[in-house]
C-alpha cells in the first residue's frame, strides 16, 4: 500500500472521456474530452461541477490505494475504478484503457492483485470504426467461470453490467 496523498499532476485521463461521463451537459467519450480538459489540466477546476469531477473515484488517487506509482493512468494507460459493482457479494473492479487497449503489464497486474485479493475484474477494450473510436467498448470478464458465465449472459441479454 501507499499513496497517502496522490495528485493528477498533469493527467487528465477521467477528463478526456475514457470513463464515459457527463460533463454539465457535454457527454465526454473516447475521442471527445470534456471541452474543459487542456490535456493536461482543467480550466475552469474551480468550477468543476461535483457530478462528476469533484466526487470521481480514481482508483489511482483514492486513499490507501493498492494500486502501484507506476500505474498512474496517464502514464501506464489504464484507469481503475474500484467496487464498481459486485457478484455474489464479491467486489467487481472495473478497469478502462486510457487508449485502445489495457497494456499486457497493467492488465497482469491487475488479475494477479483480484486473484490474491478474492476480487473480481471487468475491464475493458475500445472499438475503433474506420481509424476513430466509435464509443462502444468489448467487455471482458477475469474470475471463476461462473462470473464470466453470468457475465456472458448479461451481455447477450443486453443488460447493464453495472
Ligand atoms: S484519471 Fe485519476 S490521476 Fe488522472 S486526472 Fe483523473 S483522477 Fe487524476
Ligand atoms: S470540468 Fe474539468 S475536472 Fe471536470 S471533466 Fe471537465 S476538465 Fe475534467
Amino acid at each position: 500500500m501507499n499513496a497517502t496523498a496522490r495528485r493528477c499532476n498533469g493527467c487528465t485521463a477521467c477528463c478526456d472521456g475514457w470513463v464515459r461521463i457527463l460533463v454539465q451537459g457535454f457527454e465526454a467519450r473516447p475521442g471527445q474530452p470534456c471541452p474543459h480538459s487542456t490535456g493536461s489540466g482543467c480550466d475552469d477546476y474551480a468550477n468543476r461541477p461535483a457530478d462528476p469531477c469533484v466526487n470521481f473515484n480514481c482508483g489511482w488517487v483514492v486513499p490507501q490505494s493498492p494500486l502501484p506509482d507506476w500505474m498512474k493512468p496517464d502514464k501506464a494507460k489504464v484507469l481503475v475504478l474500484f467496487n464498481k459493482t459486485n457478484w455474489q457479494g464479491v467486489p467487481v473492479d472495473l478497469a478502462l484503457p486510457v487508449g485502445r487497449r489495457i497494456p499486457g503489464r497493467c492488465l497482469d497486474w491487475l488479475k494477479a492483485f483480484a486473484q490474491r485479493q478474492r476480487r473480481l475484474l471487468l475491464y475493458a477494450e475500445q472499438v475503433k470504426e474506420q481509424g476513430r473510436f466509435s464509443g462502444e467498448q468489448l467487455i471482458y470478464a477475469f474470475g471463476p467461470p461462473a462470473f464470466r458465465a453470468a457475465i456472458a449472459e448479461q451481455q447477450q441479454r443486453g443488460a447493464a453490467l453495472w
